[in-house]
């Protein structure tokens, strides 16, 4: 179902220049939005845009998962944390590129939205994805160092557990800037103990990243 329109997207999102790295382009191809998508809502799976998933979060648009994917230079067996679980689309993509002798475990706040990812990412075949409920602020010492950490929502700095966290060696991609404005996507490269490189890829538009090291609670 669906494979026409997805071909389309990744057209679009390729001649946009969105999307140009060969894996990124494949794991596109392989993973099924539509499945990931709240069933009222499917028939807007490969537009170009984020989509509702309730509790007033979103899944964010085609191309600002590809700006990410493509900023991060994820590769096989890496071992990977994301903060925002939501649809689990987005950490689908990551399991496809860090390939079977990857791991990832996904961090999500709100109890519904992990039950929500965790169940999408079964029925579509990433059952190996590991969902956690929790502050991802904090990120997840259990499983500490990463090579690489992905934060789906804005905070306004980057929560320094997650910098203590990362592998020398390792990168770091977040939004970071206001309460859903004035919002830059960031590479963080860990160069070592105490020296972090940091680069800015361009604007975005994220939900609030809520917790001890984000935005407190409303
Ligand atoms: N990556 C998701 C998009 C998620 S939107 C996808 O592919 O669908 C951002 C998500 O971050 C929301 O679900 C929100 O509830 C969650 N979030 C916000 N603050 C968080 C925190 N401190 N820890 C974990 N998840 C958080």
């Amino acid at each position: 179902m669906y494979e026409k329109e997805r071909e389309e997207l990744i057209e679009r999102l390729t001649r946009w220049g969105y999307l140009s790295k060969r894996d990124v382009i494949n794991a596109f191809k392989k993973v099924p939005r539509h499945e990931f998508v709240p069933q009222n809502l499917r028939r807007y799976s490969y537009a170009d845009q984020p989509l509702p998933i309730g509790h007033g979060q979103t899944i964010s648009a085609p191309s600002m998962i590809a700006i990410m994917l493509e900023s991060l230079d994820l590769k096989p067996a890496q071992k990977v944390l994301e903060i925002g679980t939501g649809s689990g689309y987005n950490a689908a993509l990551i399991a496809e590129l860090i390939g079977r002798d990857g791991q990832i475990f996904t961090i999500e706040r709100v109890a519904e939205l992990a039950e929500f990812g965790r169940a999408n990412l079964k029925k579509s075949g990433y059952g190996g994805v590991k969902v956690i409920t929790g502050d991802g602020t904090c990120g997840y010492t259990r499983e500490a160092p990463w090579d690489r950490i992905l934060i789906t929502a804005c905070a306004p700095e980057i929560p320094q557990p997650l910098i203590s966290q990362l592998k020398v060696g390792g990168k770091l991609g977040a939004p970071v800037g206001r309460h859903y404005m004035a919002q830059t996507w960031i590479v963080a490269e860990k160069l070592g103990e105490k020296k972090i490189n940091v680069q800015e890829r361009g604007g975005c538009s994220f939900v609030p990243l809520v917790g001890k090291y984000g935005w407190k609670e409303e």
